[in-house]
């Protein structure tokens, strides 16, 4: 393996603006205008707990700070989360500002804001939107308003619902409903407690089926002890500017500040220590791939 004068790998550093470097998963805040029963933050970590880490960076300071990403590696694709980003102070005026480096973004949301608006201003080329249907705070019929929104801006991106025990029964209709319009919820169990049972691991295989859940999913989620990307060419940018390998390692797999000038990736793969990845964050998505 060689490296530049920077220790960067060589091989890695494609033509600045053209290529993609990488990729950053930025959770952008633990904060919510909802609070889904199912909510992977409603138990576990919880909301109250994580809150405090939330800090409110300045637009500027952002657009900064992404700049300085592009110019000491290129290009990355952003996938946005949360909680919810769009009510995140700045964001939109943010992404619309990064995305003429930064592309593809994909953001993940409610859709509860005004997609209207975002989606006048940006870019569909460049930015997709997965919207989640959350049954606790609107109608099936209304979410679908919203993804017929955003089909008629062009902008791409999945639809995704979660597969919780209480709603299991509705998913079929769910899934009718979305077919009726051309499209697919992609079905994400459910992490968490339900009735004492711990999820995903104690769905049946007929719920499975009925959720349409593959059941390759507990063998693909498997990684542990496997060389892994995450950190030298993906990361997790938490709420507070630091910058973890990835969100099961969370806060135990610190690299560094983004808002450090001297932030650098790291050079060589390691070895996964967690029991799960559900969420292959170290996977790189193309412009092609990209829901
Ligand atoms: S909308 Fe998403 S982030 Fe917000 S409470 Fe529901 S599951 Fe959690
Ligand atoms: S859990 Fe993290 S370190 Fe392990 S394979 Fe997934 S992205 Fe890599």
């Amino acid at each position: 393996m060689s490296y530049s004068e920077k220790g960067l790998k060589e091989e890695k550093m494609p033509e600045r603006g053209t290529a993609i470097y990488g990729r950053i998963t930025w959770l952008t805040h633990f904060a919510c205008n909802y609070r889904c029963t199912y909510c992977f933050y409603h138990e576990g970590c919880g909301w109250e707990i994580l809150k405090a880490q939330n800090r409110y960076f300045s637009v500027a300071q952002w657009v900064d700070a992404w700049q300085r990403l592009y110019d000491t590696y290129g290009r990355f694709v952003i996938i946005a989360t949360g909680g919810e980003p769009f009510i995140y102070p700045g964001f939109e005026n943010i992404i619309q500002q990064i995305s003429s480096q930064h592309y593809p973004i994909n953001i993940s949301t409610n859709a509860s804001q005004d997609l209207e608006r975002f989606t006048d201003v940006v870019d569909p080329e460049r930015i997709t939107l997965s919207l989640s249907f959350h049954p606790q705070f609107e109608s099936i019929e209304e979410f679908f308003g919203k993804v017929a929104l955003v089909r008629r801006k062009k902008f791409q991106g999945c639809l995704n619902l979660v597969a919780y025990p209480l709603y299991l029964n509705k998913v079929e209709y769910y899934q009718g409903y979305a077919r009726a319009s051309s499209e697919q919820f992609k079905v994400i169990p459910f992490r968490g407690i339900y009735r004492q049972n711990a999820y995903p691991w104690s769905y049946s295989d007929e719920e499975l089926e009925r959720a349409g859940i593959e059941t390759d999913w507990f063998v693909k989620v498997r990684r542990k002890g496997t060389y892994c990307q995450a950190g030298v060419q993906s990361a997790l940018l938490l709420p507070d500017g630091q910058v973890a390998k990835c969100g099961q390692m969370f806060y135990s797999g610190i690299i560094g500040n983004f808002f450090d000038r001297e932030f650098r990736l790291r050079h060589e793969a390691a070895q996964c220590e967690r029991e799960m990845c559900p969420c292959a964050e170290d996977k790189i998505f193309g412009e092609a791939e990209l829901v």
